[in-house]
């Protein structure tokens, strides 16, 4: 989580500070994504979707089974679609996102015994280091709108 923390801040200027990272099933990096939907105006360049294409480059295969997806903010529904979608087997994620999380905080996706597939979650990892950085980032930005 501290290296997918590490990534954030390598976010664009304009985005939301989030940072993935995939670990194949060896436990090394496979995929790495930062959000980049401002910078790219690309609706689904959230740092999941990134950091699994990334994976799958790297892997060869859409098929990501034994890999663990760490994320540094709760996924929204579209993620969490990706997660499935890829056969993600883990998914560990920082801080919660009380507005679009969609691994418990707003709704379940991730988590529907109806899947086909349901990965292993873990979410509130550094939770507080993880919130500290999307909190600079919008305090910044009020900083910013006042000027
Ligand atoms: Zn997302």
């Amino acid at each position: 989580m501290r290296e997918a923390l590490k990534l954030a801040r390598t976010t664009p200027a304009g985005d939301v500070p989030v940072g993935a990272l995939v670990y194949g099933p060896d436990g090394a990096v496979v995929g790495r994504g930062v959000n980049r939907r401002e910078a790219d105006g690309d609706p689904t360049a959230h740092a999941e979707v990134e950091a699994i294409r990334d994976a799958a480059r790297t892997l060869g295969t859409w098929r990501l089974d034994g890999c663990e997806l760490v994320v540094t903010l709760e996924p929204c529904t579209m993620c969490a679609g990706a997660v499935l979608g890829a056969r993600v087997s883990s998914l560990v994620f920082g801080a919660f996102e009380t507005k679009t999380g969609a691994v418990g905080s707003v709704l379940d996706a991730v988590r529907e015994p109806r899947h086909l597939f349901v990965p292993e979650v873990m979410g509130g990892v550094l939770e507080e280091e993880n919130a500290e950085l999307l909190g600079e980032f919008f305090q910044g930005l009020r900083a910013g709108n006042c000027e």
